[in-house]
C-alpha cells in the first residue's frame, strides 16, 4: 500500500465513519506532553487537551507504565468478582477529595446518569417524595453528555432534535441565577445539577457567591447539590475542583475525563456515604465500571496530578496565560475570561475560521458555541510554550 496522507485518512473516515462530528482536518498520529504530531510529521500545540481529559499531558510515561503493568496482570473481572485495584482507587479518591464513597463508571455521561439515578432513589427513600414524582433542576446551556435522558434537559436544539420522546422530570432554569433556583423548587424537587463553570457553553463563570447561594437553597429545601466536574475538575481551574473556589460542600461530585489522563474512559460519582448508600446490590452497575485496568490507570493519573503539582501549576500559569492574552489588541475579541488554564476568547463572529488559522500556525483549538475559542492546554504546559502560543494568537487575532 502506498503511504497514506492526511486527505486519504479523511476520505476513508468520511466514507466509512458516521458523520456525527466536524473535526479540524488534522490527522493525529502521535503525541507527547502538550504536543501532537500529524501523519505528515507536523507538530501542533494541543490547546484543547481532549476537553480536559489529558490534563496530565499526552502519553504520560507514568500512567503508561501503570497501564501496561496492569494490562499484563488482569484487565477485567466485572463486578461479579472483586479486584485488588478498585479498593485502592476508592481510598485514593477519598484521601484526595475527602468524599466518603465512590461509584465508578466509564464515560462521563454514564456517571451523570448514575448521579441522576442516585438522586431519584434518594428522593423516594430519604426525602419521601411520592413514587414517580421526583424532579431535578438543571441549567440552560448545560452540557452533561449525550444520552437520551441527558439530552432531555439540554437546551441545545441540535442535541435533542430528532431524539424524542424524552425523559420527564427535569426543570430548566437560567445559569448563574440563584433566585431562579429558589423560584423553581417544589416539594418534589430532589436535586440541582450544575456545572461550577459552564465549559461547552463557552467558559461561563457564574457570579461570585452563586454556588454558595445554591448550596444554601439546597439545604433549606432538602435537595442534593450535584456538581458536574467532569471538565472543570481535577485541576483545570487551578483548584482540584472548581467548586473549591466557592467553598461549597456538594452532595455529589461527578468526575471523568482527566481521571484517566486520557488513557481510558474512567468516570465516577463521589458522595457522602448516606447518599450513595441508597443503592443496594443489583440496583445499578456496569460491566467495565471499576475494572482493574481503569482503576490502575486512574490511580496513576491522580498521582501525577498531585506529585507534579499540576493543580498549582494550572493556577499560576492560568493567570500568566490570560494576562498575556489580554495584552493582545484585536478588533475581533469581545471578551477574554477564564479560571486556571481554562480560557475562553469570545469573538464578535464565528470562531471556527480562527481555529482553522490557528491550526495552520501549529495550535489546535476547538471553537465552542460558535463564537468562543476555548484555550485549555494540558496542565504540564511551560511558560515558554505559553509565550510561543501567545505569539501565534497575536498573529491570528490581530
Ligand atoms: C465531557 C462532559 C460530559 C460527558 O462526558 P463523556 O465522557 O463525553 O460522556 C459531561 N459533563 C461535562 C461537563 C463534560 O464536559
Amino acid at each position: 500500500m502506498t503511504e497514506m496522507k492526511t486527505r486519504d485518512y479523511i476520505a476513508l473516515e468520511d466514507q466509512y465513519g458516521a458523520h456525527n462530528y466536524h473535526p479540524l482536518d488534522v490527522v493525529v498520529q502521535s503525541a507527547e506532553g502538550v504536543w501532537v504530531y500529524d501523519v505528515e510529521g507536523k507538530r501542533y500545540l494541543d490547546c484543547l487537551a481532549a476537553y480536559s481529559a489529558v490534563n496530565q499531558g499526552h502519553c504520560h510515561p507514568r500512567i503508561l507504565h501503570a497501564m501496561v503493568e496492569q494490562a499484563r496482570r488482569v484487565t477485567l473481572t466485572s463486578r461479579a468478582f472483586r479486584n485488588d485495584q478498585l479498593p485502592l482507587l476508592c481510598k485514593d479518591l477519598h484521601d484526595l477529595t475527602g468524599m466518603d464513597s465512590v461509584l465508578p463508571m466509564n464515560s462521563g455521561a454514564e456517571a451523570v446518569e448514575t448521579a441522576l439515578k442516585t438522586a431519584r432513589k434518594w428522593a423516594y427513600q430519604v426525602k419521601g417524595i411520592a413514587p414517580g414524582k421526583a424532579e431535578i433542576i438543571a441549567c440552560s446551556n448545560n452540557f452533561h453528555g449525550r444520552t437520551i435522558t441527558i439530552v432531555s434537559f439540554s437546551t441545545e436544539h441540535q442535541y435533542r432534535d430528532g431524539f424524542g420522546p424524552f425523559t420527564p422530570g427535569f426543570t430548566i432554569i437560567p445559569y448563574g441565577d440563584a433566585a431562579a433556583l429558589r423560584r423553581a423548587v417544589t416539594p418534589d424537587t430532589c436535586a440541582f445539577l450544575v456545572e461550577p463553570i459552564q465549559g461547552e457553553a463557552g467558559i461561563i463563570v457564574p457570579p461570585d457567591g452563586y454556588l454558595r447561594e445554591c448550596e444554601a437553597i439546597c439545604r433549606e429545601n432538602k435537595m442534593l447539590l450535584i456538581l458536574d466536574e467532569i471538565q472543570s475538575g481535577l485541576g483545570r481551574t487551578g483548584r482540584l475542583f472548581a467548586h473549591e473556589h466557592d467553598g461549597v460542600r456538594p452532595d455529589m461530585v461527578i468526575i471523568g475525563k482527566a481521571l484517566s489522563g486520557g488513557y481510558y474512559p474512567v468516570s465516577a460519582v463521589l458522595a457522602p456515604r448516606d447518599v450513595l448508600g441508597v443503592f443496594k446490590p443489583g440496583d445499578h452497575g456496569s460491566t467495565f465500571g471499576g475494572n482493574p485496568l481503569a482503576c490502575a490507570v486512574a490511580r496513576a493519573a491522580l498521582r501525577v496530578l498531585t506529585e507534579e503539582k499540576l493543580v498549582e501549576r494550572s493556577a499560576e500559569l492560568g493567570v500568566y496565560f490570560l494576562g498575556r492574552l489580554k495584552t493582545l489588541r484585536s478588533p475581533h475579541v469581545v471578551e477574554m475570561r477564564g479560571r486556571g488554564l481554562w480560557i475562553g476568547i469570545e469573538l464578535s463572529g464565528p470562531a471556527r475560521p480562527f481555529c482553522e488559522r490557528l491550526k495552520e500556525e501549529g495550535i489546535l483549538c476547538k471553537e465552542t458555541h460558535d463564537r468562543v475559542i476555548r484555550v485549555a492546554p494540558p496542565l504540564v504546559i511551560t511558560r515558554e510554550e505559553i509565550d510561543w502560543a501567545c505569539e501565534k494568537f497575536r498573529g491570528v487575532l490581530q
